[in-house]
């Protein structure tokens, strides 16, 4: 099993979301098992910007990891997401790959488990809804990783 995150904080926010969840069923030789709730969030890093929309999907793929980035990277850019661009700035879409399987990967350009996962809470919680007890190398269960008190609001919204 695959763990996807997915963020829009520009251009329509949920309807981004909403997009990204058909086009990930879109991706060759995989399949979406399961979409979270969606979650906003205020955004983190001090720069001024709209509040952020997040959740996340299950997927079971046959593509290597690599390739399955590659390929939710096309979907970031047919989202007319710009390269570049501040690390915490605004962006129309954003899709991470949380985890592949039980695998850890640490080469140029792709880390697995998304260093991300323990930090953030609007990566957590959707997490725990749709994958509770899925196991990610070097954190342990889902539902046992401790959300991080000192983050911003984050609210269920849908
Ligand atoms: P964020 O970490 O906030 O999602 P960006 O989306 O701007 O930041 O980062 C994109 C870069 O992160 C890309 O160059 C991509 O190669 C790299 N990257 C490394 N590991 C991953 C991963 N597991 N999922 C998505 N992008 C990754
Ligand atoms: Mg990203």
């Amino acid at each position: 099993m695959v763990l996807v995150g997915l963020g829009s904080n520009l251009d329509s926010p949920t309807r981004q979301i909403d997009t990204a969840f058909e086009m990930l069923e879109s991706i060759p030789g995989s399949e979406l098992l399961s979409r979270s709730s969606l979650y906003r969030s205020a955004p983190l890093g001090g720069i001024e910007q709209p509040d952020f929309f997040n959740a996340a999907a299950s997927m079971t793929t046959t593509l290597g990891a690599r390739d399955f980035l590659e390929q939710l990277q096309g979907i970031e850019r047919a989202r007319g997401r710009e390269p570049g661009g501040p690390r915490w700035g605004p962006r129309v879409l954003d899709l991470d790959l949380l985890a592949y399987g039980d695998r850890t990967i640490d080469e140029t350009g792709l880390t697995v488990p998304h260093p991300g996962i323990a930090l953030r809470n609007f990566v957590l919680l959707p997490l725990r809804e749709i994958a509770p007890d899925f196991d990610i190398p070097g954190l342990g269960r889902v539902q046992d990783i401790a959300v991080n008190e000192s983050e911003p609001r984050i609210s269920r919204i849908a």
